[in-house]
C-alpha cells in the first residue's frame, strides 16, 4: 500500500492562486479572510499554502504542505493581526513538493521584509538564477519567487516601487504576483497576461486575487482586472497603476477556461461558465451524434455538457456522482484494483445510464488512462453506447507557462490518431472541439489567447528549454 495524491489522476494541473489584502486600518479576522480567500483558490494549487501577514511594522508568516484546512488550525488563523496581508496556494510537481518551496516566499532584505507570492512559470529563471549567483546570491529554493527578491534586492533602486518594476521587466514567462512588503501590498500581471489577476474592493480594504471567485467568497466588489504589464501598488496613498513595460501581445492561458478556473469567476470580462457552455454548443453542432443522453464527467465537463445537450436537444443528466468529500491523499487500493481510483471518486447511476446511448462531455483528454476507466464504468453500468465529446482541441504540446505538461510523451494526443485514441480509450465514437471552434466561443479574437499546448505556436521563445524536464516550475 502506498499513498497516492488523488489529484495524481488525468488532468493538467494549475500552479498556484494568489490572494491579498491591504487596509489602512487594523483588518478585523484578517486571517479569516485570507484564509476564505485562499479556499476558494484551492483548485489552482493543493500541494501547500501559505499566509504572510504584517501590522505595518512586522511581518508574520505561516506555511505548510497540504489543502489551505489543513495548513490552517483554526488557532494558527487567530494568531494573524494587522492590516496587509497575502496568501499562496500551490500545486508541484513530486520532485519541487516541499515545505522550503511554499510560498508567500518571505526574504529580509535592505528595503524592509518583502513577500512574494508567484503564479506562473518564468521561462528565463534559469539564466537569471546564474547571474544572481555570480553576484553572489545564495538560492535556498527552486521556485522563481526567489530569483524575483533577488532580483529586487540587488536592483541597485532606493525606491521600492521602482526596484519591483525594474526587476519584473527582466522577467520572461507567465507571473501573477502578489508582492508585499511592512506597508505595501503590489499586484503584478506579465507583460502578455497569461495567468489572472483582479482587484477588488472589501469595505475600506483593497483586494487581489486570481480569480474573481475569490472576491465573490469573502463578500469584496469586483473592481477590476489586473492588465497585462500592469503593475497596481495599494498603500497609505490608495490605489496607483503604472506600467512598466511596452504592451506585448496578449496571451492570456485559454486553458483556464477549458478547465483550470472555476465556472463561477469572470476573467478578462469573460465569465468561464458561459464561455465553457459556449464550447459544448459549438462541441455539438461540430460532432453530433444520435443519443438518448448528455451526461458531463463531473464537474469539469458540467457547463460543456450543459451547453451540449442545449444545442442537441438530447436531455442532460447526471449519470456519474462525484464523491465531494474525498480528500487530498488516499491510500491506493492495491496494484491489482487501479481502477478503483476512479470509482473513489466517481460512481455511475445505473438506473439512469442502463440501455441509454449516451454522449459523455468532458473537458480535455491527458493520457487518456481516466477516460478509459470511465467509459468502462458507465459501460458495465448498461449503457449502450458511449459517445465521447471533448470541449477542448488535443492537447499535444507541452506547457512552459506554469502547467504541468511534462513532455509530449505523456500526451495521448501527440502520439496517437483520434481514432486511434478511440480505440484505446474504448468509446464508440469521439469527437473534440476544433481549434477554429474554440476561437468562436471567446467572443474576442482568439490571437489574444495562449493556445500553445494545442497548437504548438508560442508567444515566448522557449527553443532553449527542455521540454523532458519533469517540473518546468522547479
Ligand atoms: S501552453 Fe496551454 S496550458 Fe500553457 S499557458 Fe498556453 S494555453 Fe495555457
Amino acid at each position: 500500500m502506498w499513498i497516492k495524491t488523488l489529484r495524481e489522476d488525468d488532468k493538467l494541473k494549475e500552479a498556484c492562486g494568489i490572494f491579498g489584502i491591504y487596509s489602512n486600518q487594523e483588518i478585523e479576522d484578517i486571517g479569516h479572510i485570507i484564509y476564505h480567500g485562499l479556499y476558494a483558490l484551492q483548485h489552482r494549487g493543493q500541494e501547500s499554502a501559505g499566509i504572510a501577514v504584517s501590522d505595518g511594522n512586522r511581518v508574520n508568516s505561516y506555511k505548510g504542505m497540504g489543502l489551505v484546512p489543513e495548513v490552517f488550525a483554526p488557532e494558527v488563523i487567530e494568531l494573524f493581526i494587522g492590516r496587509i496581508g497575502l496568501g499562496h496556494v500551490r500545486y508541484s510537481t513530486t520532485g519541487s513538493s516541499l515545505l522550503a518551496n511554499a510560498q508567500p516566499l518571505v526574504v529580509k532584505t535592505a528595503a524592509g521584509t518583502v513577500a512574494i507570492a508567484h503564479n506562473g512559470n518564468l521561462v528565463n529563471a534559469d539564466l537569471l538564477r546564474a547571474e544572481l549567483e555570480e553576484q553572489g546570491s545564495i538560492f535556498q529554493t527552486s521556485i522563481d519567487s526567489e530569483v524575483i527578491a533577488n532580483l529586487i534586492a540587488r536592483s541597485g533602486e532606493k525606491d521600492f516601487v521602482q526596484a519591483v518594476a525594474k526587476s519584473v521587466a527582466r522577467l520572461r514567462g507567465s507571473f501573477a504576483l502578489g508582492i508585499m512588503t511592512e506597508n505595501k501590498l503590489i499586484g503584478i500581471r506579465d507583460p502578455h497576461g497569461f495567468r489572472p489577476l483582479c482587484l477588488g474592493k472589501l469595505d475600506g480594504a483593497y483586494v487581489l486575487a486570481s480569480e474573481s471567485c475569490a472576491l465573490d467568497t469573502v463578500d469584496a466588489e469586483f473592481i477590476r482586472d489586473i492588465e497585462p504589464g500592469e503593475m497596481v501598488i495599494i498603500d497609505e496613498n490608495g490605489v496607483r497603476s503604472y506600467f512598466y513595460t511596452e504592451p506585448q501581445p496578449k496571451a492570456l492561458c485559454i486553458f483556464e477556461f477549458i478547465y483550470f478556473a472555476r465556472p463561477d469567476s469572470v476573467i478578462d470580462g469573460m465569465s468561464v461558465q458561459l464561455v465553457r457552455n459556449a464550447y459544448g454548443k459549438r462541441l455539438a453542432l461540430e460532432h453530433p451524434v444520435e443519443a438518448d443522453l448528455v451526461i458531463p464527467v463531473p464537474d469539469s465537463g458540467t457547463s460543456a455538457a450543459i451547453g451540449y445537450a442545449e444545442q442537441s436537444k438530447i436531455p442532460f443528466g447526471e449519470g456519474l456522482v462525484k464523491n465531494r468529500y474525498v480528500g487530498r491523499t488516499f491510500i491506493q487500493p492495491t496494484q491489482k484494483k487501479r481502477e478503483t481510483s476512479v470509482k473513489i471518486k466517481l460512481n455511475p447511476i445505473r438506473k439512469t445510464l442502463a440501455g441509454k446511448r449516451v454522449v459523455l462531455v468532458d473537458d480535455s483528454i491527458v493520457r487518456g488512462t481516466t477516460s478509459k476507466r470511465i467509459i468502462q464504468m458507465i459501460r458495465d453500468a448498461g449503457a449502450k453506447e458511449v459517445h465521447l465529446r471533448i470541449s477542448s482541441p488535443i492537447v499535444n504540446n507541452p506547457c512552459y507557462f506554469g502547467i504541468d505538461i511534462s513532455s509530449p510523451e505523456e500526451l495521448i494526443g501527440a502520439t496517437h490518431s483520434v481514432e486511434e485514441i478511440r480505440r484505446e480509450i474504448g468509446c464508440d465514437s469521439l469527437g473534440y472541439l476544433s481549434m477554429e471552434g474554440m476561437g468562436l466561443c471567446m467572443g474576442v479574437p482568439p490571437e489574444q489567447f495562449c493556445k500553445g499546448c494545442f497548437d504548438g505556436c508560442y508567444p515566448l521563445d522557449v527553443s532553449h528549454l527542455d521540454h523532458k524536464k519533469k517540473s518546468i516550475f522547479e
